[in-house]
């Protein structure tokens, strides 16, 4: 009998469900709907009910359902597979342990992790990343994420450095008023993540080209040899470099995936971005730059290669 995982990719606004096929690595079909946020009964519920109609539309029966893959964009403490904080965006989840509560409600084992963590198994299983060793996923979105597999495997059984964007990028006379009228939390005045993310990249063009320019735009104009629109985006991407250049030193990758919706417009410019990462570990080290290419269902793959990722090696406590 063939086997499935079920893969969860936990939004705060949508939660998307999919069986997995483990031998090809592919969302057999998946479901979309909108992530409860204050009754955790409510929560679970919907995840129980999108399951069983996928199963039964497919014509899966349960015993074919091998386990439960689920991405959430949180600190997971390994622990019971404990969500830290959605920092408000799903607060029935914060503090749960969410990889128990699956598998007691669902009855199946069940790996929980941050979902940029997840997407970053998918990258380095069928994605850009296929076929290298060091691979260092960075996403660029809200903000940037930052995950290092080896060997299609994490390094670390939490996510210790998915908040490694945080490093300095600008310097003080880059002042940028959109982005530094509100310093980052982190409190590195021009750190990667309030440069390089998709929304500072927004917010810059907003001051620089536009008011309420969108990236997709600003990409457009760029495009058409727009001055205002050049000069933003040949600033974004020196301080992209900077910062990916650092992680070159810091994780020694043999490939950089760049992934999030706005790295897709990045294609003409790859060239001159993999010119300009420079920086080596050793002599023989050539750091590639790629562009992610996972499509929509991405999350979901990400989700159940979590659980997947037991048979390629890792520790089999992590199989809670
Ligand atoms: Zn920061």
């Amino acid at each position: 009998m063939r086997n499935y995982v079920v893969g969860l990719d936990i939004g705060g606004t949508r939660t998307k469900i999919g069986l997995v096929d483990t031998q090809e690595l592919k969302v057999l079909d998946a479901r979309i709907f909108p992530t409860e946020k204050k009754e955790k009964e409510r929560f679970f519920g919907g995840i129980r009910e999108a399951l069983s109609e996928l199963c039964g539309k497919n014509q899966i029966p349960p015993e074919a359902v091998a386990g439960i893959g689920a991405g959430i964009g949180s600190y997971i403490f390994r622990e019971g597979g404990t969500v830290d904080s959605t920092w408000g965006y799903i607060p029935c989840l914060d503090r749960v342990a969410l990889a128990d509560e699956l598998r007691a409600r669902l009855g199946k084992s069940c790996m929980v992790d941050n979902d940029l963590r997840a997407i970053a198994l998918a990258e380095s299983s069928v994605g850009a990343g296929a076929g290298s060793s060091r691979v260092l996923n960075v996403t660029l979105g809200t903000g940037v994420g930052v995950c290092l597999t080896v060997d299609g495997a994490f390094t670390d059984q939490e996510a210790y450095t998915h908040l490694a964007g945080h490093i300095k990028v600008r310097d003080r006379d880059e002042w940028v008023e959109a982005l530094d009228r509100e310093r980052c939390y982190c409190s590195v005045s021009g750190c990667m993540e309030n440069t390089c993310s998709a929304t500072s990249l927004r917010k810059m063009a907003g001051q620089m080209v536009r008011p309420g320019i969108g990236n997709e735009e600003l990409f457009a104009l760029a495009g058409e040899g727009d001055e205002g629109a050049r000069t933003c985006l040949a600033f974004f991407f020196d301080c992209l470099l900077r910062g990916l250049n650092q992680m070159v030193y810091i994780f020694s990758p043999d490939k950089i995936v760049l992934g999030g919706g706005i790295t897709k417009a990045f294609r003409p410019y790859l060239g001159r971005l993999q010119q300009g990462l420079t920086a080596r570990v050793n002599s023989r080290q050539e750091p590639e730059l790629a562009i992610s290419d996972l499509e929509e269902n991405s999350g979901i793959l990400g989700a159940a290669l979590l659980w997947v990722g037991q048979y390629k090696g890792m520790d089999n406590s992590l199989l809670w």
